[in-house]
């Protein structure tokens, strides 16, 4: 009887320990996320912010036709409309940038001898695009992602690739970056993305 009572004592202060460690936790998860929202709103405030590089991978094609749509007979899936911003580190918009996009089919095949699922588009005066095309599908070894090139005028291009928020091969693929996550919402006919890219510029 008298080896329960320590025992109970260390139950009851483990017990509070457990009962005040949500609300530590709480108040740091707190100012984690105000922190958070502080930087959502300066998205081009330092270094860290600059849209970072990858690789550009074996299917890319030079010479893509001008077009803000990629739908096209023959092309099946869900569609998505992908817009954002074009900015400078100093939070400019870059107008005139040249926003090139390309990308597996829905089944993970891509276009290697045409243009499907393949075009760029300039941003207008205030650094926007928007691209309306279908959610990638997937293909060994990778993540679900989008293949772009962006370049102010006259300047080195970036090349990278875009990523949606849930995959399950996110954190198994070896190029995936949570810097490079869209925002992605349902929307009436398909998904809506967001993503503004922040150039060294
Ligand atoms: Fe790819």
């Amino acid at each position: 009887m008298d080896k329960d009572k320590p025992t109970k004592r260390t139950r009851r202060e483990i017990l509070q320990t457990f009962l005040a460690l949500p609300i530590t936790l709480w108040i740091t998860m707190c100012r984690d996320k105000s922190t958070e929202m502080l930087e959502a709103t300066q998205p081009c405030g330092d270094d860290d912010d600059i849209t970072p590089a990858q690789t550009e991978g074996p299917y890319y094609t030079p010479n893509s036709p001008q077009r803000a749509s990629l739908l096209e007979s023959g092309i099946t899936g869900t569609k998505i409309v992908v817009t954002g911003v074009v900015l400078s580190t100093s939070c400019q918009p870059v107008a005139r940038a040249l926003v090139d996009f390309w990308h597996c089919d829905d089944n993970g095949v891509y276009d290697n001898a045409g243009y499907k699922l393949r075009g760029h588009q300039f941003t207008d005066d205030s650094g926007r695009y928007s691209l309306e095309t279908i959610v990638p599908g997937l293909y060994p070894g990778r993540t679900r992602h989008f293949h772009v090139k962006v370049q102010a005028p006259n300047k080195p291009i970036l090349t990278t690739q875009l990523y949606f928020p849930g995959e399950p091969s996110n954190n198994s693929d070896g190029i995936f970056s949570s810097k490079l996550l869209m925002n992605v919402q349902d929307a009436s006919d398909g998904k809506a993305a967001k993503f503004d890219f922040v150039l060294n510029v």
